[in-house]
Parts: C-alpha cells; structure tokens; sequence
C-alpha cells in the first residue's frame, strides 16, 4: 500500500516513498523549477516584467548552488 501525490509542478505522480527523495516531486528538477518559480514570483514584483518567466537552466545552477550552500551552511551551524 503506497501513498501517491501528484508532482506540485508536472501534476506525475509520485510514490511518496525512498525511491522519491524529491517528493512531493516527481524529480529534483521540478523542485527546483517550483522554487525558481518562487523566486521568479518575487523578481517580478521588483522587475514589473509581467508573466511567463520562464527558469532556464542557468536559474536552475543558481538554485542549487544556493541550496548547496544553505545546506553546508546549515550542517556548518550545527557544529
Ligand atoms: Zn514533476
């Protein structure tokens, strides 16, 4: 007996399990994509550039050097 959610950004669905360490999402590109929509969310409020910002791979790096370093960061806090 499986849990299933659906992917917050592709709508997949995701056995909620070990084999999905991304979960709710179906990958780790979708939680980064959620999360560059986020911060795209908050860009634009600044930039007024209007919709369909889209996250380009670049965003994607970004994203994950910055979570790189809030989780070294963090692991650096705990110490
Ligand atoms: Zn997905």
């Amino acid at each position: 007996m499986s849990t299933v959610v659906n992917c917050p950004n592709c709508k997949k669905q995701v056995i909620w399990g070990p084999d999905a360490p991304y979960r709710p999402f179906c990958s780790k590109q979708c939680q980064l994509i959620d999360l560059g929509e986020w911060a795209a969310e908050n860009h634009k409020i600044a930039t007024q550039s209007g919709n369909d910002q889209k996250v380009t791979p670049d965003m994607i790096e970004d994203i994950e050097a910055m979570l790189a370093q809030a989780e070294s960061e963090a692991g650096f806090f705990k110490e």
